[in-house]
């Protein structure tokens, strides 16, 4: 039976090292980090995960600012609000919630927040640096990814490491991080012709489809680290990953659960982000 990889139980140790690091950055230099999060329309897990990204933030001492904008929002005025954002001293780090409604272009947006207060890592710059080997902000997900395997001892160097999504905000950035850190990495997508051929090789196994269950044990390394990223729910209300947990965990050595695995890492890494935001 495979080690389950707690994300509650590491993303408090990271939350309690943040709220510590802010406590001493408030003493020292008088700083308190400040993120503002803009949330546009109704989507509703945009504004589960905002409520969640607000509430960490005060849990740690963080001021967070809410921009709650109505659907039909102007792209002009989301921009204005970014601008200004971009030049208040008390905001160290700015984030739009995606997916923004159809009438506003996602890379306009967040190529107008400056590169050192986009704590989700998205802005071309940080995109850039992260490619070039030297990240400045990097994308939250993939960073508690890799977090999440360094605090349980994993080698990540050398590895076999197999990421099944090809995403701009997961599967590209976890792949680049993972190549960083040197592992041989694979990336797999919706094309890619006999996924399990090549999921099989994988000492570490990363699945970011948004596909329920797609990853079953027939489709692993025995030993297989296997990180889960999906979040879907299926029509019964039932919350599951992207992998069948039951008969991988069987077979894996450590495995991510769904909920309570990478995603409240996802948020303790935007509390990382911001702090170092602040701390410059
Ligand atoms: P996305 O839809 O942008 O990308 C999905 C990727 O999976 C694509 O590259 C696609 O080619 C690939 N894919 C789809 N079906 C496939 C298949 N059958 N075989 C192989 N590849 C396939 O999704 P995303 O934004 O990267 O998110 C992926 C999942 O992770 C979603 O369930 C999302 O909710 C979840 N997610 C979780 C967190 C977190 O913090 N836990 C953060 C971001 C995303």
């Amino acid at each position: 039976m495979a080690i389950i990889m707690d994300g509650n139980r590491l993303s408090r140790d990271v939350r309690n090292h943040v709220t510590s690091e802010a406590l001493r950055l408030k003493q020292n230099r008088g700083i308190v980090p400040g993120l503002a999060v803009i949330l546009v329309g109704e989507d509703a897990a945009s504004k589960i995960y905002v409520k969640r990204k607000e509430s960490a933030c005060k849990e740690v001492g963080f001021l967070s600012r809410e921009f709650r904008l109505p659907h039909d929002t102007t792209q002009k005025k989301i921009l204005q609000i970014i601008r200004e954002l971009n030049h208040d001293q008390s905001i160290h780090g700015i984030l739009v919630q995606l997916p923004l409604p159809g009438h506003i272009n996602p890379d306009t947006v967040i190529e107008t927040i400056d590169p050192r207060k986009d704590v989700d890592g998205f802005h071309p710059w940080n995109v850039g640096r992260l490619f070039s080997g030297d990240p400045y902000h990097i994308a939250c997900t993939p960073r508690g990814i890799v977090e999440m395997i360094d605090r349980h001892g994993i080698e990540i160097e050398g590895k076999e490491a197999v990421i099944v999504g090809r995403s701009n905000i997961v599967g590209k950035p976890l792949a680049l991080l993972l190549l960083n850190r040197h592992a041989t990495v694979t990336i797999c997508h919706s094309r890619t012709k006999n996924l399990s051929e090549v999921t099989k090789r994988a000492d570490i196994l990363i699945a970011a489809a948004g596909r329920p269950e797609m990853i079953k044990s027939g489709m692993i390394k025995d030993g297989a680290v296997v990180i889960d990223v999906g979040i879907n729910r299926l029509d019964n209300g039932r919350l599951v990953g992207d992998v069948a947990f039951a008969e991988v965990a069987e077979k894996a050595s450590h495995i991510t659960p769904v909920p309570g695995g990478v995603g409240p890492m996802t948020i303790a890494m935007l509390l990382v982000n911001t702090l170092k935001a602040a701390s410059l």
